[in-house]
């Protein structure tokens, strides 16, 4: 019998939704429906510099206008931050993830007199400064008192899981696993104790998420995220990942330049027939 998909939406409240997540978001409740599955709503607020709750109370207001409906109750990353603690330190007591006490102005300076790191979509991977630190060096950073991020040590990683996991993209295929990519990256940030990439891989699992549906801007995060499934023994979704909604000179639409909000359309009078009707244009080739 055929599995029925349970797919996501799972914004930040960072900031007033745009076109671009209307078009995330009905991709997903789209996916599952018309499957007959089901759809969850996820709020990921673990970024407590970035996140309010007014956007979250206002999001709401937007999916429901948009004519979603979803399961309650919608689970809010902010109230599980212990359990993400507790897959991080799991990983910690294998030893695959280290203490990293460089700050950005120092990568980046490591990085420049190396002539240039790989890029990934995150920016330059991590130089490795911190990666071969001695523990007694470790251990006096810290009594000192010197903060630090939790980043994964990928090689180890790789002796545990090996370099031939896989993971499907419904139009793309079989991909091979490639957490390369975004290299030693931070998995427990110094900020705020945890991180997208650790909370998003578990959350999924737990929720029994089967399809996980998001923008092709998250492709490379795709390819970590498989190799921290294969790390806490979890199930794999599927995913399918969506082309990026771009503004009439080609640019991504991003929260931060202000793109055209749900909440502009609804207050100006649009309605959402309207707006699923210019995406619809969008996909089809001819925005506007
Ligand atoms: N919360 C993430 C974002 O707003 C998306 C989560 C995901 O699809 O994994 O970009």
């Amino acid at each position: 019998m055929a599995v029925l998909p349970v797919t996501r939406f799972a914004p930040s409240p960072t900031g007033w939704l745009h076109l671009g997540h209307a078009f995330s978001a009905l991709f997903a409740y789209q996916s599952a429906l018309a499957h007959g599955g089901r759809f969850l709503l996820r709020i990921e607020d673990i970024d407590f510099t970035r996140c309010r709750r007014e956007f979250e109370t206002d999001l709401l207001d937007d999916l429901t206008w948009l004519g979603l409906e979803w399961e309650w109750p919608v689970r809010r990353q902010a109230e599980h931050l212990q359990e993400y603690a507790l897959v991080a330190s799991s990983l910690q007591k294998r030893g695959l993830l280290y203490p990293c006490f460089c700050t950005r102005r120092e990568i980046l300076k490591e990085i420049e007199s190396a002539g240039g790191a790989p890029h990934g979509s995150e920016g330059p991977l991590y130089p490795g400064l911190c990666r071969n630190l001695s523990e007694d060096e470790r251990q006096s950073r810290i009594a000192a008192g010197q903060s630090f991020a939790l980043r994964l040590d990928l090689a180890k990683a790789r002796e545990v899981c090996g370099d031939k996991l896989e993971w499907v993209d419904l139009e793309q295929g079989t991909q091979k696993a490639q957490p390369e990519l975004l290299g030693d990256v931070v998995l427990v940030r110094k900020d705020i104790g945890c991180s997208y990439h650790l909370a998003v891989v578990h959350d999924d699992a737990l929720q029994g998420v089967t399809r996980v549906t998001r923008g092709m801007d998250l492709w490379e995060a795709t390819h970590l995220h498989r190799l921290l499934q294969a790390l806490l023994g979890l199930e794999v979704p599927d995913y399918h990942h969506h082309t990026l909604l771009t503004d009439s000179s080609g640019r991504r639409l991003a929260k931060r330049d202000n793109a055209e909000t749900l909440r502009s359309l609804r207050q100006q009078g649009f309605s959402a027939a309207e707006l699923k009707a210019r995406l619809a244009r969008w996909q089809a080739g001819s925005p506007e």
